[in-house]
């Protein structure tokens, strides 16, 4: 921890109310800071703020760790993880996010347990230099099965990483398969999206059953997250995707758990908002969960994605139906999601009540200071 640097009043206030991130444009000077390394911070009065990971190869060049004078040691990382695990009480039979990154105070980590398959994720320069700790760490503290990487995600690339994928200790038993809400869901570690499944719904998909009843169009549906649960209180669900992979799995979780009113749709579901808005065709709950439409701050493209699927929906909505709407693009904030949401009613003519705003499941935690944590919306809303 020999490296210094500096940074300006901007970035030294951003630093004092606590946000994670120094961007390369708010810093002025760098004293022996090697990519990758541990790096003291100095405010533009070159007082001391605290450490960080330096990448000179990320927009996001500093990542904070500790505003604290202290020993960014093995044991700094292990007391960091061991709180992280502590904070969570998961189901053995289940799946959580043991470390969710920023919010757990580690930087470009991520932990997800599938029962007792451990599925991680090393995604800033820094942390993906202690990989081989972290995985030895997991081995000897969580124990499990199997150790899978799923170093995909594009961020990797602007850290300056490469793609990497597969299983680094122990070995995989097809098929594994999960329980949530008394439902089993199969999941692929090493093929499903993200690192097996999308777990940041999973209390999502839980409400949704609460709310959903009558006929149900589930858009975007992937393996079946929402269909599955909602399919109980529901008379028929339409479930949408335009992936055969997906509508697949989709398919083996509905026989898995012998539900018989979910009829599945390979289409488009822009297409198929359209066709039904068209044909006047009505249903009781809609659900939309849309991949993130935009990765940049210009996100006006993505207001339009978002704002045709909605408007479309509240269109398809009967009186008294619910709408259970999501965004999951970091850079479209819920005051953006909340705007378009009034547009497309106001353009339909329709009257909502917005009756919850979720966000990530509870092992998701939103970190205050850091309103990127707050990425996922999954609000709720009744036409009347
Ligand atoms: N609702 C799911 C997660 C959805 S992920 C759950 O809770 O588990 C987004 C899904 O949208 C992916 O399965 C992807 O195949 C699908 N998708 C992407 N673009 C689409 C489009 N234009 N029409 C239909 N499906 C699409």
């Amino acid at each position: 921890m020999t490296g210094k640097v500096t940074i300006n009043r901007h970035g030294t206030d951003r630093v004092l109310n606590g946000h994670p991130w120094v961007f390369r444009s708010d810093i002025t000077e760098t004293e022996k800071a090697e990519a990758g390394e541990i790096v003291e911070i100095l405010s533009f009065k070159r007082r001391f703020l605290g450490y960080a990971f330096y990448n000179p190869l990320s927009q996001i060049t500093l990542r904070v760790l500790t505003k604290r004078r202290e020993k960014v040691d093995q044991e700094f990382w292990r007391r960091r993880f061991v709180k992280a695990i502590d904070r969570r009480h998961s189901d053995p039979n289940g799946a959580s996010r043991l470390i969710f990154s920023e919010s757990d105070q580690l930087p470009g980590l991520i932990v997800d347990r599938y029962r007792d398959v451990i599925v991680f994720q090393t995604l800033s320069f820094g942390m993906d230099r202690l990989k081989g700790f972290w995985i030895d760490l997991i081995e000897e503290g969580l124990k499990p099965s199997a150790i899978v990487e799923r170093n995909e995600p594009a961020v990797r690339e602007k850290e300056g990483l490469t793609k990497e994928r597969g299983i680094v200790r122990g070995g995989l038993s097809s098929p594994l398969m999960i329980e949530e809400a008394g439902r089993s869901l199969f999941v692929d570690p090493l093929e499903g999206h993200k690192t097996g499944l999308y777990l940041d719904q999973s209390e999502n998909h839980i409400a949704a059953a609460r709310y959903a009843s009558g006929r149900v169009l589930d858009l975007f549906c992937y393996q079946g997250g929402f269909s599955v649960p909602v399919s109980k209180n529901a008379d028929e669900v339409v479930a949408v995707d335009s992936s055969v992979p997906a509508l697949q799995m989709t398919r083996q979780n509905l026989d898995q758990n012998r539900i018989q009113n979910v009829q599945l749709v390979e289409a488009n579901a822009f297409d198929t908002l359209r066709s039904y808005d068209e044909r006047r065709e009505k249903f009781q709950t809609v659900i939309l969960d849309p991949p993130p439409f935009v990765a940049t701050k210009e996100v006006s493209g993505a207001r339009r994605g978002y704002k045709e699927i909605n408007l479309r929906a509240m269109k398809i909505l009967s009186e008294g139906g619910i709408l259970i709407t999501c965004s999951c693009s970091q850079n479209f904030t819920p005051q953006m999601f909340y705007d378009m949401l009034l547009e497309a009613a106001h353009d339909t003519h329709r009257e909502l009540q917005l009756l919850e705003r979720r966000g990530a499941a509870s092992d998701h935690p939103v970190l205050l200071t850091f309103p990127e944590s707050n990425y996922l919306q999954c609000w709720v809303l009744r036409v009347i």
